[in-house]
């Protein structure tokens, strides 16, 4: 029998990423390939800087996206920025704070970790003090933290890293496009980011911002950067006029970041932050309603990621494959410790939507019904 082709299923993505992708952002990744070297290709990829410029709120000339995800955002930072022997600080609440300590102890760093309990923000404090005699070159921190839902303030560990004479990573992978960030203001050196998630275009890019200073500090290097692919100065020779080959990278994820770019300014930042605060707020009334309770205090709630207790005796794994196989409504489980105890709940970029939120709140109120139901029933 011939093959079919197939049809993916229709889904609402209502879970940490990726988002839903906007009818338009769709289109545009449809539209015909060009050649990575087409002239035209590079004036859209020079709108693509300037809007990505806009949106992580920089001047940097270095903002770029890297072929990949927001893993390889993070690599290419960190890769540039860290020479072996390096002193590097990365503060840790939750699984992707402990994912840049794994890079960076690859990348030959000496890493000193501060872990906060999941479900807290990183504290300067004790970062502060764990640096203490130490010689750190760079302090890294995650700014929403998509495993518990935890919002990080910038601003301490920018007056952190001025004392330490340390550059400033920050992963913004899930902030971008919902929370505002500020680079330059903040002090931030090198962030990350990728398309899936704030930006709701598909995964395969990672928007990457470097300042000055990062960037001088790649010049002065005593050694190559191992990774060929995500070398800044190679990169650069490619993102910057005249533009020499490096890689081969996809026009269509670039057509799809163009229009998502275009899309974020079309609503205007703040417009955009307020939607997401707006609609996670009618969300979580919601899910209050249904007797389930926030994992994080209000005020290190993150407006695009809503996390939620699982109810005691309620079965996370089954009940999540009812609302993706009867609802069509994907949300995200817990990692790590809190491995079915946690929902994750996105509300983010194209899917900030109070009917989304609705519709998540209502399919979840039917299925913690049918089971209450049932457990009432049993009782009798
Ligand atoms: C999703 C995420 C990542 C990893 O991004 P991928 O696109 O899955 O590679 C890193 N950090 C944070 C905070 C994330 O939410």
């Amino acid at each position: 029998m011939a093959q079919q082709p197939f049809t993916p299923p229709e889904r609402l993505l209502l879970g940490p990423g990726p988002s839903p992708v906007a009818p338009s952002v769709l289109r545009a990744l449809s539209l015909p390939t060009v050649g990575h070297l087409d002239p035209e290709l590079f004036a859209a990829m020079d709108q693509i800087r300037a809007n990505l410029r806009a949106i992580f709120g920089t001047q940097n000339a270095a903002t770029l996206a890297v072929s990949g995800t927001g893993t390889a955002g993070m690599e290419a930072v960190l890769c540039n920025l860290i020479e072996p022997g390096d002193g590097v600080l990365v503060a840790t609440h939750g699984y992707f704070g402990a994912r840049i300590a794994q890079i960076a102890e690859r990348c030959g760093a000496q890493v000193t970790r501060v872990d906060a309990p999941w479900g807290a923000a990183s504290d300067p404090q004790a970062a502060r003090a764990a640096a203490h005699g130490k010689r750190i070159r760079l302090v890294a921190v995650v700014h929403a933290e998509t495993s518990t839902g935890v919002r990080q303030e910038l601003a301490p560990w920018n007056a952190l890293a001025r004392e330490l004479d340390a550059l400033l990573c920050v992963d913004a992978v899930t902030s971008l496009g919902c929370l505002p960030i500020e680079v330059d203001a903040h002090g931030i050196d090198g962030i990350w980011s990728c398309t899936q998630k704030g930006l709701s275009s598909t995964p395969g890019l990672a928007p990457v911002s470097f300042s000055p200073r990062a960037v001088e500090r790649v010049r002065a290097r005593r050694s190559a950067v191992q990774s060929f692919y995500l070398d800044l100065g190679l990169l650069l020779e490619f993102w910057d006029a005249p533009h020499g080959y490096h890689h081969t990278i996809s026009s269509n994820l670039l057509y799809g970041l163009h229009e998502a770019t275009r899309l974020v300014l079309e609503e205007g930042l703040s417009a955009r932050f307020q939607r997401h605060e707006r609609v996670s707020r009618a969300f979580l009334a919601l899910a209050r309603e249904l007797g389930l309770s926030p994992f994080v205090p209000d005020e290190l709630r993150l407006p695009q990621l809503t996390t939620l207790r699982v109810p005691e005796g309620v079965d996370d794994l089954a009940l999540r494959k009812r609302l993706l196989l009867e609802h069509g409504i994907e949300i995200g489980g817990g990692l790590g410790a809190l491995k079915g105890k946690l929902w994750r709940v996105g509300l983010m970029g194209h899917g900030a939507d109070e009917r989304n939120a609705q519709r998540c709140a209502a399919a979840l109120g039917a299925l913690l019904g049918t089971r209450s139901e049932a457990h009432s029933v049993r009782g009798q």
